[in-house]
């Protein structure tokens, strides 16, 4: 559906879930896509079954909560490519489950650490080298808890929230440069993220909550983060774009 022939494209948390399928469908639309994740073998696995449906990946292992691994990945795919002109800043974790009362400052630390200072240092490397590319698309994972509270799982959810001021203050900064800043807030979505931590009983509970009346699939928001890293979307920035089988609808 997208042509992405010609571009360089950065997914972190590529090695599972919503990340490994977006650099799945980018790969299948012509992207070279840089498979990073925190473990090499996760990696080179995502890059193995993109290269054998004849897709272009390279991959390289990278702790998103470390600026200077950020700033490395981006000088990796400059390197092997010429230039970056899409990223996808998606890996995250859950975090502790407890009310802010008694959440553990480690667990806190984390999270923030994480899934919100990754995005920030992702961005950090990210859009300078778009600026030198003459232009760039890059979109930020955020959740339906970017918009809505969730009992027991603070962290994440303000972290989700600070991701969302973070995309929009980036899109106004560098709309004009060409580059394109936006986030994705999905449902719940059957990843490990979801089926490591939860039992059956819970993830029925989570599917009864969204009026579609299940849990999403990965690829439902890989759709959505193509269609806004590709030119269809080229009047879309600094905006927040739900995949959430109505889940924030009533
Ligand atoms: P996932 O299957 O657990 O994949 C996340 C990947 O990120 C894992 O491979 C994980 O590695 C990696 N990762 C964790 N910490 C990292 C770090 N510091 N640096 C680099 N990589 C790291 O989860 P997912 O469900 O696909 O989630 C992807 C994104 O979607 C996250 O931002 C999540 O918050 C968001 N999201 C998910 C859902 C959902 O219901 N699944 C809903 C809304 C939003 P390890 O496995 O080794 O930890």
């Amino acid at each position: 559906m997208f042509d992405f022939s010609e571009k360089t494209a950065i997914v972190t948390g590529a090695a599972s879930g919503i990340g490994a399928a977006i650099a799945h469908e980018l790969a299948a639309a012509g992207a070279t896509v840089i498979v990073s994740d925190l473990r090499a073998d996760g990696c080179d696995g995502v890059v193995k079954d993109i290269r054998d449906r004849g897709g272009k990946a390279l991959a390289y292992a990278a702790d998103v909560g470390d600026p200077a691994a950020m700033e490395a990945l981006v000088a990796f795919a400059e390197a092997e490519t010429g230039a970056l002109h899409l990223a996808v800043n998606n890996a995250g974790i859950g975090g502790a489950q407890a009310p802010v009362g008694e959440y553990p400052l480690e667990s806190w630390a984390q999270v923030i650490n994480v899934n919100l200072n990754g995005v920030f240092y992702g961005m950090r490397y990210q859009i300078p080298a778009m600026e030198r590319a003459g232009g760039g698309a890059i979109v930020n994972m955020a959740s339906i808890l970017g918009s809505v509270g969730f009992a027991h799982s603070s962290a994440y959810v303000a972290s989700k929230h600070a991701v969302l001021g973070l995309t929009k203050t980036g899109a106004m900064e560098y709309a004009q440069k060409g580059i394109r800043i936006n986030a994705v807030g999905p449902g719940f979505i059957q990843t490990p993220l979801l089926t490591d931590n939860l039992d059956q009983d819970m993830l029925d509970g989570l599917a009864g909550m969204h009026p579609i009346g299940r849990i999403g699939t990965p690829e439902e928001v890989s759709a959505l983060t193509c269609f806004l890293l590709s030119d269809r979307a080229s009047f879309i920035t600094g905006s927040y774009h739900l995949v959430d089988g109505g889940y924030t609808a009533p």
